[in-house]
């Protein structure tokens, strides 16, 4: 048998399970709030062309608004001012959009502290027990946040110090960046950095090394409780948008039970 069809064999019998790590969007979906003067990204919108009416007697369908950066998304490259001639969301290659993933689990440590930081010990532990973080892959960082996603004020937790939610440090983003062998860091939260990072040295450096090593983002992914440690493969599913520095995506992992 040949390597898909075995795949196809393990989806329909389960060995392989396939797990959403996407948030639904719609119009209540959290998005990032920057504070004045800096403008915000659009929350998730529809609107109707027709439905089944005068407008399209036997068709319903919508427009859709929103952001490059609404709900679930890919960051490219571009994002950032670090890669600002780098790749844009259409140029990433569609062989990068299936990696392994390596699932580092500090949810207990957020849960007791929001503004907690992965540092680059803490990965250093994980491969430790785990081995090496894989090459060409992502780190998927899970802190339990996407328990709040349907709560825009429990997802974003700011307070008038701004927002809190956990991150990376400093000095882990630029490690990841510069020495790790990842595509690219997903996470759970609305943005790859912690919600503090825009006080960090420098600000956002996740965003800023990663972005500028030429890696990836993915955001507000959910259920990553459900992947093993080492394993699970994701299919990261962003519109070629010509010229655009994100995407809103689709993200899946395959998983062998
Ligand atoms: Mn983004």
């Amino acid at each position: 048998m040949s390597v898909l069809s075995d795949l196809l064999a393990a989806l329909r019998d389960r060995t392989v399970e396939v797990v959403d790590l996407t948030a639904p969007l719609q119009a209540d979906t959290p998005v990032l709030q920057l504070p004045p003067p800096f403008a915000n990204a659009s929350a998730f919108g529809l609107s109707e062309i027709s439905r089944y009416d005068d407008r399209g007697p036997a068709w319903y369908w919508n427009d859709i608004h929103t952001s490059e950066h609404t709900g679930t998304h890919f960051d490219a490259p571009i994002h950032w001012i670090t890669a600002k001639d780098g790749e844009d969301i259409a140029q990433v290659a569609p062989q990068k959009l299936l990696a392994p993933a390596a699932v580092l689990d500090f949810a207990d440590q957020a849960a007791a502290n929001p503004d907690f930081l992965l540092e680059i010990e803490h990965v250093r532990t994980w491969e430790k027990e785990h081995g090496p973080l894989p090459e060409g892959g992502w780190l998927l960082y899970r802190t339990g946040w996407d328990a709040r996603s349907e709560n825009a004020a429990a997802f974003l937790n700011a307070d008038d110090t701004g927002p809190h939610t956990p991150g990376i440090s400093v000095d882990c983003a630029k490690w990841l960046a510069e020495e790790s062998p990842l595509i690219g860091l997903g996470v759970e939260t609305v943005g790859t950095d912690a919600g503090t990072a825009h006080s960090f040295d420098p600000p956002f450096p996740c965003h800023s090394f990663l972005l500028g090593a030429g890696k990836y983002g993915l955001t507000q992914l959910q259920n990553l409780a459900q992947l093993p440690p080492t394993g699970a493969v994701v299919v990261a599913g962003p519109l070629p948008i010509v010229g655009g520095s994100g995407s809103p995506a689709r993200v899946l992992a395959l998983v062998e039970r």
